[in-house]
């Protein structure tokens, strides 16, 4: 590679890898981190960045977005998916299976993989389907989509209803060493709710789609987990029983891990009611109650939640603007999650600056054993540089949908410019913050 190399100086450097927080300038060369020291001289011909007043962290890491290609294009490319990627400052997205077709197979999965190379902005690693065609019932050709380069397997945005199907599915992801991400709902228990059962779904006269029906797929699930020593993902964990599943398969050793979305740690089910029913606040799992919200919170702080994932889900307006009830599930997010996280609770001190930058990229880099994460010396050159004092107005998205809560409003906290393999992916813009070295 014979890009230039790039010196980012006078920033707070935040690694969880490494446990460092302190202002160190970092040079990027060749594609790695090729040096984090204090006070770096410009090698010649360097792209200087000036990071005072901004954290210069590893690169994030989305273990959960939907990127819609191949067969939604209307909705997000792999394209367009990576451009909102790196304008959230996310250098490493995995994507779902539950795309037309469905990544099921070696032959999809290898598409998959050379439109990735073709066209993605940052790292992209396919998920494989746990069932063919997400249908549940037989198991779909994981060691094969292995080979093509899967990083786990899930038939997300379905559940897997058959416990012997689950049982299956773990043991067999488990020779292949691969993690099975489960969207956990009881489909006979939410039985066409479409937001969470409770007061606010009483009042809207919508019907509710019970934590239980999480929850107790959860508690099947840690159990099957420790039936075949199989590594176990929750996907989006939203209620305080599916949090106590967790904790308690944890306690007795079990292999599992859990992600929260930036959605279901800041708004609630009052949130559908106070918006009049906007489809914009219609995700699956729904928006809980607060209380639930609350426990999350204090999960991802306590570390019984490992990570932040966005569920990034694109719908096109046409689909989102229907009755509540009729409009598909799903919000966007790569592009608000920093802010959000920032807004919500950096800015408040509810989560330290390390922990959220750990719960964004460290932590699940190391889930799926991808080696990003860190700006260890000789690490990918994967770096974000973010505010966490300036504000963001969300009025255009780089996503080719615009399906989130927070369309046209203003937060703290802002992605400044995103770096993959040490080549700028994002800039916010704002003149005058690169200059060339004249050494
Ligand atoms: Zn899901």
């Amino acid at each position: 590679m014979n890009d230039a190399p790039v010196l980012i100086t006078g920033g707070r450097v935040v690694d969880p890898s490494r446990g460092l927080d302190q202002g160190l300038d970092v040079l990027l060369r060749d594609g790695v981190v090729a040096r984090v020291d204090e006070r770096i001289a410009a090698p010649k011909g360097a792209t200087v960045v000036d990071a005072e007043g901004l954290v210069v962290a590893p690169g994030f890491v989305d273990l959960h977005v939907h990127l819609r290609e191949p067969g939604y294009e209307y909705k997000e490319t792999i394209a367009t998916g990576t451009a909102a990627a790196a304008a959230g400052g996310f250098t490493t997205v995995c994507s779902m299976a539950n795309t037309s077709p469905v990544v099921d197979d070696a032959a999809t999965a290898s598409f998959v993989v050379r439109r990735i190379r073709e066209t993605a902005l940052v790292r992209v690693f396919p998920i494989g389907a746990v069932s063919k065609g997400l249908e549940g019932k037989e198991l779909a050709e994981i060691g094969l989509m292995k080979a093509e380069g899967i990083v786990a397997v899930s038939d997300d945005g379905r559940p897997i209803a058959s416990g012997l199907l689950m049982r299956r599915a773990l043991e067999y992801a488990s020779m292949f060493d691969l993690p099975v991400v489960v969207h956990e709902e009881d489909p006979s228990l939410v039985a066409g709710g479409v937001m969470n059962e409770g007061w606010a779904s009483t009042r809207l006269g919508l019907p509710g789609w019970p934590a239980v029906a999480e929850s107790s797929m959860v508690a099947r699930d840690v159990e099957l987990a420790a039936l075949t020593g199989a590594r176990l993902h929750v996907a989006h964990v939203s209620t305080r029983g599916s949090l106590a599943a967790v904790r308690r398969a944890r306690a007795e050793g079990v292999r599992v891990s859990c992600e929260v979305t930036p959605h279901h740690l800041t708004l609630t089910d009052e949130d559908v009611a106070r918006s009049a029913y906007d489809t914009r606040f219609k995700m699956n799992p729904p928006l809980r109650d607060e209380a639930d919200r609350a426990a999350l919170v204090e999960a991802l702080a306590d570390g019984t939640i490992d990570c932040v994932a966005t569920d990034h889900a694109p719908h096109h307006d046409d689909e989102k603007a229907m009755e509540f009830a009729a409009a598909p599930f799903g919000v966007t997010g790569l592009e608000t999650a920093l802010a959000v996280l920032v807004d919500s609770f950096v800015a408040t001190r509810l989560l330290p600056l390390t922990r959220l930058v750990e719960v964004l990229s460290t932590a699940p880099a190391r889930l799926f054993g991808l080696p990003y994460g860190t700006l260890a010396e000789g690490a990918a050159g994967d770096v974000v540089l973010f505010s966490t004092d300036r504000w963001t107005t969300f009025s255009s998205f780089r996503s080719r949908s615009r399906n989130s809560p927070w369309a046209d409003r203003t937060l703290r906290g802002r992605v400044e410019r995103t770096f993959v393999r040490g080549r700028e992916v994002y800039a916010a813009g704002g003149p005058g913050v690169v200059t060339p070295a004249s050494a």
